[in-house]
This record gives structure tokens, sequence and C-alpha cells, in this order.
């Protein structure tokens, strides 16, 4: 699984805009490796760079000295909708108004041929769900609008207001004009957007905005506060400005609850949690629940090594490190074979055969989703001679798609909704195998009251996603003409 993006927006006069944000992406860059980009604003003009690859193959010092300003938005991409090409790349710019506005988006919107619709986009002119949004609120500009009936605002934030209540499913967008800086989660909140402080309370020198407290810590500034699902924060040189856009009805929060689970970087706080140890709990509850008598406890590098930390703690059984990832490895491809992915596998991970060969291994991962990657990784420790492997999941069975800014495959590529538990056993040639339940991912996060999105496991979509989802070849958007959108849950005999 791959996550869709991470954003990141800088307000900070006198300071390098620009360095701060390659600093900032750089500490997202597990959130998206297919390209990265900024948005830089010296009050006079926008400047945008972006390209394919990782954030250092982007930029340098040459092109970060060369673009001064007092506010930028950078952005890391992995694709979930659209292209993976240049032209899909972030931050999206729309030349409008006095100097235009930049857009950085993180998630996936449900109803993107409906706003394209709106905007008068044909359908070859879309290229990703967020350009369909930068289309809207451009539209939104009057001086520039080819709709007279559009209703007429003077800046970007009365643009955003006006447009961001059609939009529907996953957004955590960071946008910038001349000189001011935006975030804004949706209702739902399922991608998370922090606020951070450069310089002391009384003396604020900047603010920052970002998908991860991580990104914050790397520049220095103080985490603050997440933005509330629905909240607008506009920052100028006047301070921060918060405003909640939809009334209290629409606001449903329903953060990812595989952030926890292994999106987000173990030093990320999310719902006032650091995530880190929240994986470690959520391990203890897993030896609780699935004991099995073992030599070592190993977790699977990186996001599974908490858990494991955690089952061994609780269980009493010896943690060692069985595996060795290289961390220089930058993207994996996808490959096609079996034998082409075990390679891949082999690229990845080494085995430490002194902690394997006759061991009763408990190996303990986050989550499975094809199995294929799972099934490389226990022959690879039955070929170092392991004598028992035990596998132990940190997350519930994976069974439906994520149409909310994960990259996953369709439904009949899931493993745990096409195989019964003996079925995956012997898939995966494991001795035994047991998930944790979604009681205790639940209380392993321990954020009493707090929502969640599960639906990849429990078919419980809190939006309705596209109507055209075949459950054999996968989703499609409804082509044009046809109705846009339908909840799942109707769409699914036996959901
Ligand atoms: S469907 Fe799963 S991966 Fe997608 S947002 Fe919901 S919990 Fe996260």
């Amino acid at each position: 699984m791959k996550e869709a993006c991470g954003v990141f927006g800088v307000y900070a006069p006198g300071r390098a805009v620009a360095q701060l944000t390659f600093d900032g992406i750089y500490a997202l860059q597990h959130r998206g490796q297919e390209s990265a980009g900024m948005a830089v604003s010296d009050g006079e003009t926008i400047t945008v760079v972006k390209d394919m690859g990782l954030v250092t193959a982007v930029f340098d010092e040459r092109t970060l000295s060369s673009l001064p300003g007092h506010l930028a938005i950078g952005h890391t991409r992995y694709s979930t909708h659209g292209s993976s090409d240049w032209a899909a790349a972030q931050p999206v710019y729309r030349p409008v108004g006095r100097s235009g506005f930049a857009l950085g988006h993180n998630g996936n919107l449900t109803n993107t041929t409906e706003l394209a619709e709106r905007a008068g986009m044909l359908p070859g002119m879309v290229g990703t769900d967020s350009d369909a949004v930068a289309e809207l609120v451009a539209r939104e500009y009057p001086l520039d609008s080819p709709d007279p009936d559009a209703v007429a605002v003077d800046d970007l934030r009365d643009a955003l207001r006006v447009v961001l209540p059609g939009v529907k499913g996953a957004f955590s967008f960071v946008l910038l004009d001349a000189n001011h800086l935006y975030g804004v989660r949706d209702p739902q909140g399922f991608r998370p957007l922090c606020l951070g402080r450069l310089g002391p309370v009384d003396r604020p020198e900047g603010w920052v905005l970002a998908s991860e407290s991580p990104a914050l810590d790397v520049i220095g500034a103080a985490f603050v506060r997440e933005l509330e699902p629905g909240e607008l924060v506009v920052i100028d040189e006047t301070g921060v400005h918060s405003e909640q856009l939809y009334p209290p009805e629409q606001v449903e929060p329903h953060l990812c609850i595989f952030e926890f689970v292994y999106f987000a970087r173990p030093d990320s706080k999310l719902y006032g949690r650091e995530v880190h140890g929240t994986r470690r709990r959520m391990g203890e509850l897993l030896a609780e629940q699935a004991p099995v008598d073992a030599d070592l406890v190993m977790g699977v590098p990186d996001s599974g090594v908490p858990a494991a930390e955690g089952y061994a703690r609780q269980s009493g059984i010896p943690y060692g490190q069985g595996l060795v990832k290289n961390r220089y490895i930058g993207r994996t491809f996808i490959d096609p074979d079996q034998q082409a992915r075990m390679n891949a596998v082999r690229r990845k991970l080494n085995p430490l055969r002194d902690n394997i060969a006759g061991k009763r291994l408990i190996v303990v991962d986050d989550s499975i989703v094809r199995g294929t990657t799972t099934q490389a990784i226990v022959g690879m420790l039955r070929d170092s001679g392991a004598a028992e492997v035990h596998l132990r999941i940190s997350s519930p069975p994976f069974q439906w798609p994520c149409f909310y800014g994960i990259d996953t495959p369709n439904r009949d590529e899931l493993l745990a909704a096409t195989k019964s538990l003996p079925e995956i056993e012997r898939f995966l040639g494991v001795d035994s195998l047991a998930y944790i339940t979604i009681e205790n991912l639940k209380a392993a996060i321990d954020t009493p009251g707090a929502g969640f999105c599960d639906a990849c496991l429990t078919g419980r979509y809190p939006v309705p996603v596209p109507v055209f989802i075949n459950r054999t070849s996968g989703p499609e958007e409804a082509p044009h003409g046809a109705p846009p959108v339908v909840a799942l849950q109707a769409a699914l005999p036996g959901v």
C-alpha cells in the first residue's frame, strides 16, 4: 500500500521559506515518492518548481536559493488518481486574480467527474481530482471566470467557501496566493493536517502547516494543534484565522485508522497520541489475544517493529532482529510475478540467519494486502532455517479497497477478501496466523470518542464512493452522463 501524498506550508517573512519547505517535505517523503514540488510567493509572483522523483532529486541548493519569498507550500506525491507524470505533479497552479494561486492535495476525491463537469472540463482535460478542484476554485475569481453566473468573490478564501462544500471524499489541502497561506481538511478529517509555530509563543515569527508533526520538528517549529475536520485556516501577517466551513451535522471525524497502523511516521502525533506508542500497544494486545509458544519475536521492518516489541514485552518471549532492511532502496517497483516479487523482497530485506535457524519465530507485521510480499518473507525465513513461523498482524483483515487516498488493489486481489484463514495460512506457508481484532486495534490507539475510517476492514464507507464499482475489475468513476455516485453499500450485495 502507498500513501497518496504529503503536504506542507510555511508563512515566515524573513526566513528562507524554500529551504524550510524542502526540509518539511523531505520529512514527509514516506507519504509520496513519485514526484515533489513547491510553490513560493514573494508577494508579487508565485514560482512553482516540481518534477518527478524524490525531494532530493528535484531540489538542490541552487534551485532553493533561486526561490526567494515569504511563504511557500510543498508536496510529495504518490498517484491514486490520474497519471504518474510531470503534469500530475503538484502543487497545481492557476494564473487567476492578481497573482494566481497554488494548491497541494493529500487525499482522494469521490466525485471528481461531477466536479470536472461543473468546471466545464472535457473528459480528456481532467488530469487529477486536484485539477478539477483547482479549476472550480479558479472559476470563482470574477475577472477570469468564463461563467457570468459564477459567484463574485474577491479572494481565495471566499472561493474556497463556495467550492469546498461540493467537494466529496478525502482532502487535506494547502494553498497559497501572493500573501496568504491556507490549510483545510474535509469534514471527515480522513487525512491529517497540523499547525505549528516558528518562534516563541508571545512573538511568533511564522506559521507552518504539515501532514505530520515530524515535518514541524525538522524545521524547529513547535506543534500547536491538529486542524479540526472541516476547518479552514488562513495565515497572513495578522496571524492565524480559523473558521469551520461546514454545519455541525456534516462534521463527522473519520481519521484513517491506517495512519496509526502503517502510514504515519512513528514520531507523528495524531489525535494527541504518538504513533509509536500506539503500535507497541497493538502488539501487546495482540499477544494477549493470540498467544503462541515460541523462541523469538521479530518484526518486519519498519512499521512491524514497534508492534513486535510490544508483543515480546507482553508475552515475555525475547525480541530479536530477524530481518535487516536496506535503507537505500527508494521506490519498489510493481513486479509482475512471484519470482520477481521474491527478488524485490531480497533486495530490500536480508535475513539474520543466526537469529532464525532452528528457532520457532513469531513474526509481527502491520498488514497483509495481496499477500505476495508476506509470502516471499516467510519463504526467506524458511530458507534460513526457521523451525516454525507464527504470523501476527497488527491490523484486522484488509478486505475492501480504499477510495480515500491510499493506493490499494481491487477487491479480488485482496487476500483476506478471497480466502479463508486456513487458506491464507497455507498460501503464506505459516504455522499459524492471527490478526488483531478491530476492538483491540481501537483500544491500542486509546482515543475514546474519536472517529475513525475503517472501511477497508469493515466495508462501511463513511462517504459514498463511485457507483461503477466492479468488484472483479475494481472501481471506476461513472462515465459522463451516468449517475455520479451511489452508496457503495447499495452497490454491493451482502454488504
Ligand atoms: S478505507 Fe482504510 S486506508 Fe482508506 S481511509 Fe479508510 S481506513 Fe484508511
